[in-house]
């Protein structure tokens, strides 16, 4: 793979440079204080709390540009197999979601087309979310906001949320702008590993940082565990996205686990 190829014919270089730049300040300002758990854990109750009070029950992308579509997943789901579909519309449905968006320049509905055409894209992304709005009896929307270019990735984390709670606006002045995944709506542990997975491929592949994340600026893959379900343990959650990252380089996993009680307090207030 060539990385970076499509920088340098777009001529957006400077602005994904700039971007570079913002992130790693904020990645090295996390590293200083020893990782994204001792970031977490410096953080005062009221920021912490607001950081896992999601309360935008929509199904969005994955993708860190889509920072209010609520519960994510790789193109609200376009890449699952036929049989993972029918679960995740069931998960859905379980759930109460009735919104389905989706977005402009998404990666996962672009792997699905196997298209580069931006029009091709978005019609892809617009008649998987037509078709799993149907499934639940709710509606497809369109985000119409991206907080990133639409021509390349910025991220260079991704957060692999078991609270499925996670809202990374909430606490954007002291997070690394990151793909989300939000881990108690997949169909299984393969599913989602593998979309954590494809947003690693992404950050370092042509339409990301490419050759920029390296040894000394690796991606990271941080494991948010749910202080209340094992099934989402920290521990578990690790164990099965650490099988997608076996041999790669340039990735690193970090974890921690919000506290119980702050979680309890915001589905009260919610
Ligand atoms: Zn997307």
């Amino acid at each position: 793979m060539t990385q970076n190829e499509n920088h340098e014919t777009h001529g957006d270089i400077k602005e994904l440079m700039d971007a570079w730049h913002r992130q790693t300040e904020v990645v090295d300002r996390i590293r200083r204080a020893g990782g994204f758990k001792e970031m977490f854990a410096e953080l005062d109750a009221e920021t912490r709390a607001k950081m896992f009070a999601n309360k935008d029950r929509r199904v969005g992308c994955i993708d860190e540009g889509c920072d209010e579509c609520g519960i994510r997943v790789a193109g609200s789901g376009i890449l699952f197999k036929p049989e993972d579909k029918a679960r995740f519309i069931e998960i859905l449905k379980k759930e109460g979601i009735k919104t389905v968006t989706y977005h402009d320049s998404c990666g996962a509905a672009g792997v699905a087309s196997g298209s580069s055409d931006a029009e091709t894209v978005l019609g892809a992304a617009k008649s998987f979310a037509d078709e799993v709005a149907a499934g639940i009896g709710g509606e497809a929307v369109k985000l119409e906001h991206m907080s990133r270019p639409l021509d390349f990735h910025v991220a260079s984390v991704v957060y692999y949320d078991g609270t499925g709670k996670f809202d990374p606006t909430a606490g954007a002045e002291f997070l690394a702008k990151g793909f989300v995944i939000s881990r108690p709506l997949y169909p299984s542990a393969e599913t989602a590993a593998a979309e954590a997975r494809l947003s690693f491929d992404i950050a370092v592949g042509p339409h990301g940082y490419g050759k920029l994340v390296n040894e000394d600026h690796p991606f990271i893959i941080v494991v948010i565990g749910s202080p209340d379900d094992p099934e989402m343990s920290e521990e578990k959650l690790r164990e099965e996205v650490a099988l997608k990252f076996d041999g790669v380089s340039f990735a690193r996993i970090e974890s921690f686990t919000p506290p119980a009680d702050e979680e309890e307090d915001v589905s009260q207030a919610a």
